[in-house]
């Protein structure tokens, strides 16, 4: 209501503090909201350096924008397998596709389900290969302990309402890698902080010495701001989602323990 009668639906402020709110929940530097989860996963691929002629390794079974994205930044997709018990990407079939061109691994955590993300880093910290965790359908799920979309490069996940984090439509990008978020902000955020200008900081916080050469340049051509009623909601949805999480988990340990 507030978003409504301060006329504050286009802008960013509410959205800053969603994205803040929202890495400080996952144990992570920096989050940047987006309108969907699929350009998300665009701009991330992007901003690992995904381009023309390159490849990025995908599981062979996931929602089509974990791939999709790649062909349309002119890199072709290579499709590994999947575990039979996990459905997620089988990391025993993923080091004989890297070759020269390769630039990202895509981890889907498909319904839920972790992949094995250690098997996974150590592989791509071997070959420099970047690691893109693809978290729409596991918000807030730990693997070994340890919350997903905190293991890779990056993470992108979707916020449409079909997901267990829901704010209507909306995506979400995690990293601590404060190039790949400067590089996000430069590929879809323009005039971020409200000021047209070549050498706009990405963000209130960063100082002039701290800029990197591509900061606050207009690269991509996109616009990814995300409404800030969805931001609000989003704010809203953080309040209450730990509680609902352990209220479907204890649910579901029940159904298993009665079976
Ligand atoms: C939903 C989903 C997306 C796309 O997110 P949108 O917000 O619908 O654009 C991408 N990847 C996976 C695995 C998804 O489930």
């Amino acid at each position: 209501l507030d978003v409504l009668r301060r006329g504050a639906m286009s802008g960013n402020d509410i959205t800053k503090q969603f994205e803040q709110a929202y890495a400080k929940w996952m144990g992570m530097e920096l989050a940047l909201a987006y309108p969907n989860g699929t350009e998300a996963i665009r701009a991330g691929l992007w901003a690992c350096g995904v381009g023309a002629g390159d490849e990025v390794i995908c599981a062979s079974m996931t929602y089509w924008a974990s791939c999709t994205s790649v062909l349309t930044l002119g890199a072709a997709v290579n499709f590994a397998d999947i575990e039979a018990d996990t459905l997620c990407i089988d990391p025993a079939d993923i080091e004989h596709r890297i070759g020269p061109r390769t630039k990202a691994i895509v981890a889907v955590h498909y319904a839920g389900y972790p992949c094995a993300m250690d098997r996974i880093m150590a592989i791509a910290r071997k070959h420099k290969v970047k690691v893109l965790e693809a978290v729409s359908h596991a918000h807030g799920a730990l693997y070994k302990g340890k919350t997903l979309g905190t293991f890779g490069d990056i993470a992108a996940m979707s916020m449409m309402s079909g997901k267990s984090f829901a704010i209507g439509e909306g995506g979400m990008m995690v990293t601590n890698d404060r190039a790949i978020y400067e590089r996000c902000v430069s590929y879809g955020f323009y005039e971020r902080t409200g000021v047209a200008s070549r050498w706009n900081a990405p963000d209130a916080q960063v100082t002039m010495k701290e800029l990197k050469p591509f900061a606050g340049v207009p690269l991509g051509g996109y616009k990814h701001r995300l409404n800030q009623i969805a931001s609000a909601v989003g704010l809203g949805q953080l309040k209450h989602y730990p509680k609902r999480m352990k209220e479907i988990q204890d649910a579901m340990n029940r159904f298993w323990d009665l079976l």
